[in-house]
């Protein structure tokens, strides 16, 4: 499955294909234009966090992994090669329906091997300033979310999203990105949104949105849920745990999955018995897999 498009940040045409994997491989980006330079998504290679989150090793960058990983969550993808011959992933439409519908297309294939789960068996919070993200023990998945962002459309919005009831593709995959024209002069100046149009984020106004309609009244805060599972993803597992994030980003997200992975007293492997109705999964081989 391919497709191709721009990143969001850096501008830079992209072409991406999604081919299936062994189990146990997890998530692995390759770098055609690099020789198929290959960096795994997980919490080693997590680099530059600000905007977006972006995997590093061995000075070879892929950026803006979020959205995909997103994708590969919500539709219970555990092992997939994603090669890319440039240094970010296309941002589409600034959700990950785009993602979902070409995981769909290709096709899912359980394997053989059952899952492992990462289960959360102490709580952990974290807190810096206002923002706030924890995780609790629970026998599923499930992540809310609450903003607060000073604009007349959003201000407080929350959101709980429960990943084991198909919550992710109604409610959570077409969330898209956003942004505000007041600040996207400061951002251009860092380097930053060169491929962001309107046919890739909202873009907010003073008091309104440049581009309606919203896709849900509540985009901003579906959209933050978004983010969370897709850098969550970089624990490499799915994860048996109840997430809870107040104004949290990029950096506290990233922050949660480096401190879970340090103490190994937090969590512990765990496999569902036989009628777990997620084995391990990847995409189905496709006989016309040419970018
Ligand atoms: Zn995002």
């Amino acid at each position: 499955m391919s497709c191709e498009g721009v990143g969001l940040h850096s501008g830079a045409p992209v072409k991406m294909r999604i081919v299936p994997a062994s189990p146990r491989c997890g998530i692995v980006f390759r770098r055609t234009d690099l020789d198929g330079f290959q960096i795994e998504a997980n919490s080693h290679n997590v680099a530059r966090v600000s905007y977006a989150t972006s995997l590093m090793k061995k000075g070879v960058l892929i950026s803006t992994t979020e959205h995909l990983l997103s994708a590969f969550v919500g539709t219970g993808i555990d092992n997939a090669i994603v090669e890319l011959d440039n240094l970010e992933l296309p941002i589409l439409d600034g959700s990950a329906r785009p993602f979902v519908e070409m995981i769909q297309k290709a096709g899912i294939r359980k394997q053989r091997r059952p899952r492992t789960y990462l289960k959360i068996r102490r709580s952990i919070e974290l807190k810096e300033g206002n923002k706030f993200i924890a995780v609790y023990p629970s026998d599923k998945y499930s992540v809310s979310y609450s903003i607060n962002f000073p604009h007349p459309l959003i201000g407080r919005e929350s959101l709980e999203a429960d990943l084991s009831d198909g919550d992710y593709l109604r409610h959570i995959a077409p969330a898209r990105t956003f942004g505000s024209r007041q600040d996207e002069q400061a951002m251009r100046n860092m380097g930053l949104i060169r491929g962001a149009s309107r046919d890739n984020c909202i873009v907010l106004t003073e008091d309104g949105v440049e581009n309606p309609p919203l896709r849900f009244k509540d985009e901003f805060v579906r959209h933050k849920v978004l983010d969370l599972i897709g850098d969550l993803a970089l624990i490499g597992r799915r994860i048996l745990g109840k997430v809870v994030a107040d104004r949290a980003g990029h950096a506290m997200h990233t922050a949660l999955v480096s401190r879970i992975l340090k103490d190994r007293t937090l969590w512990e492997e765990s496999t569902l018995d036989d009628k777990d109705p997620l084995p391990a999964s990847t995409l189905d081989p496709v006989p016309s897999q040419a970018v």
